[in-house]
């Protein structure tokens, strides 16, 4: 495939993680640390923390997301978020299908184009999120699972958008793909892509790995190229970590 420049993306997922007295410090210390780094970076904390991150955050280049939405507009979905409540939080980006909304809300790929779509529309970039499973991977199924989620979860043709490969045995557990795994993976799905949307616009989209991704296995995995960034759970927690994670892919 054509080789262009992609402007590398990193992504803070906190997850279910912290207040907003910790949103608050959290938002004095990283901008100063990651200020003369390659590339984005773009936090998603928990809804009760976005109007808290977005104005500790305002001022600096580094965006804010939510962790999820609700495909539709507004209406009667108690506990969900919309797409209008997310921009009117001062978001930019949105996460849809990550694996953990996929495991505890039983989301589906229909469900994760509809929200991708629905994030569009209102002026956000979703970080669309798929990984195969550990026993996916052991089977040799890894690559039939991750192409019917990637055009499930594309169905709508959603744009812009960038996207994220979480391999579900390595979130959260210490279990990082190697460089070699987490490449063939990222050049397959680019394949993929440029299947479903052209070839030219698949060069250019940010495919991030996710999964126990730390300063220390992160330049290795950035070097491969089609690794064009890092979707970070708990090592985006810890500003110092965070930033070491995206000052080793350059500055
Ligand atoms: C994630 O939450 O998307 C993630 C990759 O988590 P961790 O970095 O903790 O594995």
């Amino acid at each position: 495939m054509t080789s262009i420049s992609r402007r590398p993306l990193f992504g803070g997922n906190w997850k279910m993680h912290k207040v907003a007295a910790e949103a608050e410090a959290y938002c004095r210390e990283l901008p100063g640390l990651v200020s003369d780094a390659l590339g984005e970076v773009v936090i998603f904390p928990s809804p009760t923390l976005l109007p808290t991150t977005s104005a500790g955050l305002a001022g600096s280049p580094i965006a804010v997301g939510g962790q999820d939405l609700h495909p539709e507009p507004a209406g009667a979905h108690t506990g969900d978020v919309s797409a209008t409540q997310l921009v009117d939080a001062g978001c930019s980006w949105v996460l849809c299908g990550h694996s953990e909304r996929r495991r505890d809300h039983g989301e589906t790929d229909a469900q994760v184009a509809a929200k991708a779509q629905a994030a569009v529309a209102a002026g956000l970039t979703p970080l669309i999120c798929i990984g195969e499973s550990e026993g996916e991977r052991e089977s040799g199924r890894a690559l039939e699972v991750l192409e019917r989620q990637l055009s499930g979860s594309l169905a709508e043709r959603p744009e812009p958008f960038a996207l994220a490969y979480e391999p579900v045995w390595a979130i959260g557990t210490g279990k990082t793909a190697t460089p070699e795994i987490a490449q063939e993976t990222h050049a397959f799905l680019r394949e993929a892509l440029a299947d479903l949307i052209g070839e030219p616009a698949a060069a250019s989209k940010r495919i991030l790995y996710g999964g126990s991704v730390n300063p220390k296995n992160a330049a290795s995995l950035f070097a491969k190229p089609d690794i064009d960034g890092f979707l970070v759970g708990g090592a985006s927690l810890d500003p110092s970590q965070f930033s070491a994670i995206i000052r080793s892919c350059g500055s």
